[in-house]
């Protein structure tokens, strides 16, 4: 297998800076890389808040790329950081990136976007140019990056190092897109002769995802099945039409996890370790759960929980539709996210109803959510749609069994019990009702008082693979098919 010079270029990256997914794979996904043989490097903004806050120092590169944007000459000063051997290059822009949010307000979405990313999808091209040897691969993620491709095939073709590389475009979630009135076009120098039907028009206004769709060597989805989904109208987003003209460069890859990072033998956030053959400990997790909501602790209970933004993608309004009936037949529900101020305000309503049963952490809180992904018992993912989602990847590996609904890659990633009951390690349901989900829920409870069956089922969930090894192995040979 050949090495390759591989750049990641994302708007977040865990341990950095993290609102979801994205970073998980972005912080994960190279160091699978690396351990092929690849050269892979990270570049992402400069967020000061954020990485100070993670505790990770960074150091000046003493080097700056001059950039104009918006009528305005700007230096960005480039800093470096070295996670667990994986090397990044952040890139400094204080008025733009150094902000309480990573992509706006709480709830909300700066105006500026548009500037503080297509200003970075520049610099960093910049920065990728300015590493040694030529890149072969610029691996982009979202519709932050979307313009990259594009620029890259105009106004960069030229450009010694990194002109020849092949670019390949992660859609994480096809429901951003980025878009942005077309008067930025000219405000920002972006190609305007690709400003049509076949390029990054999306009625009369900039569509970041389409750049990347039309100009990219490769398109992957996060999950197989989210794949095949985008391609129809219910959820393609209203770009089915155009993937498919697309579609002979898309492909399904199905995300995994950093294991050593989430690992329940190992973590440190939890009161005890535990993994499979070695069970107690979660026994002991659940009870500190328990005491933590203010709960009665008994084993019995069945603990659900769900960690979530809170917004209509994740099928939040399916749960509150339950959590009346849940709280009747004694169950207890943790809830962690933030979001939709009307999902926030009903949550808060039903725990003063339900303080010994219901608890609502609004905010994002990792630590909480190991503890979380630890003590439950079911895990609760009704999502619409998913690209791949990551929560019911952490749930298996903690041993908390979730119950999905067979969407994307929540379809790909949780065996249900319903189609085998010895391989299962969830269970899915199908119609996104609120019906559907409680009598999936149901279902769910009623295995976790058979305590032998309950058991094989989650002994199947923490001993799933959730590597990046297999998926890391499919990136190599996309990216090898694209050189060759
Ligand atoms: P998304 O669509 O939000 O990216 P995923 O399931 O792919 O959904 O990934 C969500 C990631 O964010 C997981 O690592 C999950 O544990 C984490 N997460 C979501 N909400 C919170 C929160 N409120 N606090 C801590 N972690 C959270």
């Amino acid at each position: 297998m050949a090495k390759l010079s591989i750049v990641f270029i994302a708007s977040e990256a865990a341990p950095l800076a993290k609102t979801g997914g994205l970073a998980d794979v972005v912080g994960s996904l190279p160091h699978a890389l690396k351990k092929l043989g690849h050269r892979v490097t990270v570049i992402m903004p400069f967020y000061r808040q954020q990485i100070s806050d993670a505790g990770i120092e960074t150091r000046s590169m003493k080097l700056e790329v001059e950039m104009w944007a918006d009528g305005q000459q700007r230096h960005c000063p480039l800093h470096k950081t070295t996670v667990d051997g994986l090397d990044f290059i952040l890139i400094e822009q204080d008025d733009l990136y150094a902000r309480d949010g990573i992509y706006g307000p709480p709830g909300g979405a700066y105006e500026d976007n548009l500037l503080r990313f297509l200003l970075f999808d520049r610099v960093a091209l910049e920065a990728a140019a300015l590493l040694p040897g030529n890149t072969d691969i610029i691996h982009c993620h979202d519709w932050q990056t979307g313009m990259i491709p594009l620029l890259l095939k105009t106004q960069y073709y030229h450009h010694a190092k990194i002109a020849q590389a092949r670019t390949v475009y992660t859609i994480h979630n096809l429901a951003y897109q980025g878009v942005f009135p077309a008067d930025w076009i000219h405000r920002l120098g972006i190609p305007s002769h690709h400003f049509n039907a076949e390029g990054f028009e999306f009625h009369d206004q900039i569509n970041c995802m389409k750049a990347a769709i039309e100009s990219c060597d490769a398109i992957t989805t996060v999950s197989p099945s989210y794949a095949q989904e985008i391609l129809t109208p219910e959820y393609g987003s209203a770009l089915e039409g155009f993937l498919g003209n697309h579609a002979a460069k898309l492909s399904g890859i199905v995300n995994g996890l950093d294991i050593d990072d989430w690992d329940p033998l190992t973590d440190s956030n939890i009161v005890e370790n535990y993994g499979p053959g070695k069970i107690a400990g979660k026994k002991q997790c659940k009870k500190d759960l328990q005491e933590r909501c203010g709960f009665e602790v008994s084993a019995k209970i069945p603990m659900l929980t769900i960690i979530s933004r809170l917004a209509e993608q994740k099928g939040i309004d399916l749960l509150i539709a339950n959590i009346e009936a849940w709280m009747k037949r004694g169950y207890q529900l943790v809830v962690l996210g933030s979001g939709d101020a009307k999902d926030e305000e009903q949550l808060q309503q039903l725990v003063l109803k339900h303080p010994k049963q219901l608890f609502f952490y609004k905010g994002f809180n990792e630590g909480l959510a190991r503890k979380i992904y630890a003590g439950g018992d079911i895990f609760l993912m009704p999502s619409r749609f998913e690209p791949c989602g990551l929560g019911q990847l952490m749930a298996m590996r903690y041993g908390t069994v979730p119950v999905v609904r067979a969407t994307g890659g929540l379809r790909d990633t949780v065996t249900d019990y319903n189609d085998s009951k010895t391989e299962a390690t969830g269970i899915h349901f199908t119609e996104a009702t609120a019906a559907a989900f409680d009598l999936a829920v149901e279902q769910a409870v009623e295995l976790f008082h058979k305590p032998s069956v309950w058991s094989h089922i989650r002994t199947h969930a923490l001993k799933r693979d959730s590597s990046w090894d297999a998926s890391a192995k499919e990136y190599s040979q996309l990216y090898e098919s694209l050189l060759s």
